[in-house]
């Protein structure tokens, strides 16, 4: 049986293949968003084994949150942990400004609370870091919101290391969502080191580069939905990373895995990098997903996809 892992400080212990969920109900994202499948990869995903879903405010908007709170009814409250995201505030024209001051944080949680229908959120992020509210500050918030016991986590997103280490003045902040995978390394300059001296679980987003590291593109496949303005899929990086991942192919037969799999295990080698939310949206994914888990990498090949994805 896989391991469990904490997510930082917290206590809350979690399968290490978690489920993203921004295409359930995210129609500001995908174009063919249909909701019941939505609300069937969730169930799909936690029949499975997976014990963590990842949603935000912002999918939908709101409408992930809301599917995700009609599917938990069906599931006992406790047997899943809900990570969410707030810091959107949306305008009376529509539009949304990043805000993170304390008043606001507070609020958002309320609100995400009714959209989930639950009595309590996990793990709550501040999902993208505002210009004026000190980190510290906004963090204390969600402090508060902890010790009420309306929340039993606080994790941040997009914060650079230095915003990372300004929320964290109190050693409150358990969880960093930022952006990695092979294709951007970035993370692995500084973030990696602090996460694991302050005990702060890392989570990779975008960790397939929305597909392109699974290895089932090549170079004729066309993209409609968010794909298509991410700079990995821009003509000639595009072409570029296929290259890459080309080579990752026969290395995951020796696995008798897919390269999607291989490429989640080489993750869980990197130190604080301890859970994966892939956002799956068939049920057999999830299900190779999680095998992931549990593949053992030879050392070598740890250093072969390393040295294949190598940072400039
Ligand atoms: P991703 O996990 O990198 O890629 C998801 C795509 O990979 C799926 O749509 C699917 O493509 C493909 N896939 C997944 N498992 C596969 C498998 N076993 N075999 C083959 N293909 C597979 O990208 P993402 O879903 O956009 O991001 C993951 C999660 O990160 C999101 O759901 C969200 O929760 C979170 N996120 C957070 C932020 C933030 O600001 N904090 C930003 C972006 C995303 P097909 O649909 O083509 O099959």
């Amino acid at each position: 049986m896989t391991n469990l892992v904490e997510l930082g400080k917290s206590g809350i212990k979690v399968h290490p293949i978690a489920l993203g969920t921004n295409f359930v109900g995210g129609y500001n994202l995908y174009g063919d968003v249909n909701e019941e499948e939505g609300k069937q990869t969730v169930r799909d995903a936690l029949n499975t084994g997976v014990t963590m879903l990842d949603t935000a405010f912002i999918y939908g908007p709101r409408r992930s949150e809301e599917l995700i709170g009609e599917v938990l009814k069906e599931y006992n409250r406790e047997d899943v942990v809900i990570a969410t995201k707030a810091a959107h505030r949306e305008l009376d024209n529509g539009d949304m400004v990043v805000d993170n001051s304390p008043e606001f944080l507070k609020q958002a949680v309320d609100d995400a609370l009714d959209r989930l229908q639950t009595k309590y959120i996990d793990l709550f992020y501040i999902h993208n870091p505002d210009e004026d509210t000190p980190k510290d500050e906004a963090v204390e918030a969600l402090y508060e919101m902890k010790v009420q016991g309306k929340i039993k986590a606080i994790g941040v997103s997009n914060f650079s290391v230095e915003q990372l280490a300004e929320a964290n003045k109190n050693n409150q902040v358990d969880v960093i969502q930022n952006h990695y995978n092979l294709l951007n390394r970035e993370a692995e300059k500084e973030m990696l080191d602090y996460t694991s001296a302050n005990k702060i679980t890392f989570i990779p987003y975008f960790p397939l580069a929305a597909g392109l590291l699974a290895g089932k593109y090549d170079k004729n496949t066309k993209f409609e939905d968010l794909r298509a303005n991410l700079p990995f899929y821009q003509e000639d990086q595009f072409k570029e990373n296929l290259d890459k991942v080309d080579k990752l192919i026969e290395l995951a037969r020796k696995y008798d895995e897919d390269v999607a799999q291989l490429v989640l295990a080489f993750y869980l080698t990197r130190p604080s990098l301890d859970v994966i939310i892939p956002g799956a949206k068939k049920g057999e994914q999830i299900k190779e997903n999680m095998r992931a888990a549990d593949i053992e990498l030879d050392p070598k090949d740890v250093e072969y996809i390393d040295e294949i994805f190598k940072m400039n």
